[in-house]
């Protein structure tokens, strides 16, 4: 029955057991009669046991019983579990960068930005000002940008960037007083460290996946 369920593709572990225990079934063992739990349910799926088999130092032989199961049901299962645990990795492990979070703001309201993505092919991301949805008040109207322009824009921008060569003479002689100079001149190379961080981000977001494969797999051969 466990089986039978798990193959259906629609129940979890924890629901099998769920729906084991709701009719009455419990695991026999050492300690006696218990309720089933996601543990064993996930350890009973993939016990060869079932198939008539037995498993011993990791190999697996013919046992002496009749088999409770067939080897399709069987098998059925363990192509479930495989397809279960990709897609919560592929669902799970979707983590989304935005360079501006928590830094880009409506030049208006100064409101912070707020960072999103559409659902239903989850492709783009977008920086969306929603001053209404959260209660504050601002001439601008709410809208939404794409995040993959803006930063593309960005990365532009600072790729311009240049710091004159003689930036320290020069805040030397602008700055005449030591605190403020020194001030400055943390300022600016934290401004420096910014802007190279931003830039090595940025264009390891712009690797695509097919050149970031490549890239791999040329490593991997030397
Ligand atoms: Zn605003």
């Amino acid at each position: 029955m466990a089986f039978e369920a798990y193959a259906t593709g629609r129940y979890s572990d924890r629901e099998v057991a769920d729906l084991l225990n709701r009719e009455g079934y419990r695991t026999t063992g050492n300690w006696g009669e218990r309720k089933f739990t996601k543990d064993t349910v996930n350890r009973m799926l993939k016990n060869v046991f079932y198939l008539g088999k037995t498993k011993y130092k990791g190999e697996i032989y013919p046992g002496k019983h009749e088999p409770l199961i067939d080897q399709d049901l069987f098998d059925k299962c363990q192509e479930v579990r495989s397809r279960r645990r990709s897609k919560s990795r592929a669902l799970g492990g979707h983590k989304r960068v935005y360079i501006f979070s928590g830094l880009a703001r409506c030049h208006i309201c100064s409101l912070t930005l707020r960072c999103t993505a559409t659902q239903s092919k989850g492709k783009w991301r977008y920086y969306r000002h929603i001053p209404d949805v959260r209660g504050h008040e601002c001439s601008a109207p709410s809208q939404f940008m794409r995040a993959d322009l803006l930063e593309k824009q960005w990365a532009e921008i600072i790729s311009q960037i240049q710091l004159p060569e003689d930036w320290q003479q020069q805040i030397e002689r602008l700055a005449s007083d030591a605190d403020e100079r020194a001030a400055l001149l943390k300022e600016r190379s934290y401004a420096i460290e910014q802007m190279r961080r931003l830039t090595r981000l940025y264009r390891d977001l712009l690797i695509d996946e097919s050149e970031f494969r490549q890239e791999r797999e040329r490593l991997s051969r030397k």
